[in-house]
């Protein structure tokens, strides 16, 4: 058994029923093989066995009482799981899937994503299984206050410093910001985030999905081929899928469908953005309520949104939202590039569909690094005590999206893997992470 394989054999008998967790590793360590052929002093250092251990676990009860005076308990999460190169750094996602596998697999990424950002950010995740969905402000606001009084305990501007995720906008993060400086007293850049009265940079709402094509458009011209005129599919119809769609559309694309967990819309004279938004941000109505703006348009209940004929498929909703069946429709439909907007979109098999059949693929942890690239931006803003404009903010990102597929790409033409950007990413990823913690001593 190869050094990769036994430690993935242990990873997932000491950790049963964490199989996103198990995905995660998987996919990161086999692509690593050639790179720990040509390093034997990461075996001697025990590298990978201490890497796929998260540094700290932390879970507790967060009790809080509905709008009804029934006492309500959910499960708080913070896994803090490499320090590297810099403070924890991940987003906090409220979903009732939550577990403490997910977070892992979740925070796990995380490690490697920083890492490509070139910033000085370790990798983080929590959350919680509350569900934000169909509660009141009122409610929304005494959990979050109750899962800061717990989590305060653990976090701040230079250890750990949490962002949102699915179920976790501007709203909470700024109901737990204000519930951290009434606990600690500190004004503190302990959260990113934030609104943009109180510490928030400009451009931070924006910058996964605006990340996500500005990565996708350096690709596509390596290539030879661009955005302009394409049709593109996107998936969810949250944070990431609104700006994705938005710069998508910049760019020159037709997007023409959108989602969320019920169903999907498909528009075919393009997504009208503005009503989406209205739908999803003011209103937070679900998307079947586009059909009221666009009687024209199609809306299909349950899954499906692969099924449309797209030249461009960018999967912005969650993980193993596309599976191999659904790679195969999207390859004998013609698309030919993927850039994934989530965070593990695609199964393993549907990864393997899209490289046998030689589509170009940008994996998670490059493609949407660009929220917390600029989150790390916030945090050097809070820093300083100043605000960079939108255009400052939105160019630093679009640099760091085109140096991080440089830099894939470079990767994964060293190790004789042209083209294959996953290996790229996790491999250029992977050895800034490694040498630092080869210089740190075995911590
Ligand atoms: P939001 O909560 O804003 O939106 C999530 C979207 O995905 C919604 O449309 C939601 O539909 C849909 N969705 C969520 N869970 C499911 C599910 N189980 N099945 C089908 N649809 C689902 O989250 P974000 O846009 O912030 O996050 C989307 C993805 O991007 C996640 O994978 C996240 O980890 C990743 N990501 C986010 C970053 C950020 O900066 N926000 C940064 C990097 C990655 P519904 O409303 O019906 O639940």
């Amino acid at each position: 058994m190869s050094y990769v394989e036994s430690v993935l054999a242990d990873l997932i008998a000491k950790n049963p029923a964490q199989p996103e967790f198990h995905q995660a590793a998987t996919e990161v360590l086999n692509t690593l093989k050639p790179v720990i052929d040509q390093n034997p002093q990461f075996e001697k250092a025990g590298l990978l066995e201490r890497i796929v251990e998260p540094e700290r676990q932390i879970m507790f009860r967060v009790p809080w009482v509905d709008d009804n005076g029934k006492v309500q308990v959910n499960r708080g999460f913070r896994v803090q799981f490499n320090s590297a190169i810099g403070p924890y750094k991940g987003g906090l996602r409220f979903h009732p899937s939550v577990n403490l596998g997910i977070i892992k697999f979740l925070g796990f990424e995380q490690i490697f994503k920083n890492s490509l950002t070139g910033l000085p950010i370790g990798g983080g995740k929590g959350g919680s299984d509350f569900d934000p969905k169909g509660k009141s402000d009122r409610e929304v606001m005494a959990f979050c206050q109750s899962f800061m009084t717990e989590l305060y305990k653990y976090v701040g501007q230079d250890t750990d410093v949490p962002a949102g995720d699915i179920g976790v906008g501007g709203r909470e993060v700024g109901y737990l910001y204000g519930q951290y400086k009434r606990i600690t007293g500190l004004y503190e850049g302990v959260l990113t985030g934030k609104g943009l009265t109180f510490g928030g940079s400009l451009a931070r709402t924006e910058a996964t999905g605006y990340g996500l094509v500005y990565l996708v458009n350096a690709m596509l011209k390596a290539a030879g081929k661009t955005m302009q005129g394409a049709t593109v599919a996107i998936s969810g119809s949250g944070n990431v899928a609104i700006y994705a769609c938005q710069k998508a559309q910049q760019s020159g694309a037709k997007v023409v469908t959108m989602s969320d967990s019920n169903g999907w819309i498909y528009d075919e004279n393009g997504i009208d953005l503005a009503a989406v938004k209205e739908i999803k941000e003011v209103k937070r109505g679900r998307i079947k309520e586009y059909l009221e703006y666009h009687p024209q348009a199609k809306y299909t209940e349950g899954k499906g949104v692969w099924t449309a004929k797209c030249d461009i498929a960018l999967p912005c909703a969650t993980q193993n939202e596309l599976n191999e069946e659904d790679a195969k429709t999207l390859v004998a439909n013609g698309c030919y590039a993927v850039g994934e907007g989530a965070n593990m979109p695609s199964t393993l098999e549907a990864i393997e569909v899209f490289q046998n059949a030689k589509i170009l693929f940008a994996p998670a942890k490059a493609a949407n690094a660009g929220g917390v690239a600029t989150s790390a931006l916030e945090m050097s803003q809070n820093s300083m005590r100043l605000s960079w404009t939108f255009d400052e903010v939105d160019a630093k990102l679009k640099g760091i999206m085109e140096n991080i597929y440089a830099n894939i790409a470079q990767a994964a033409k060293e190790y004789g893997m042209e083209n294959n950007f996953v290996a790229g990413a996790n491999i250029a990823g992977f050895l800034k992470v490694a040498n630092a913690m080869m210089a740190q001593g075995i911590v």
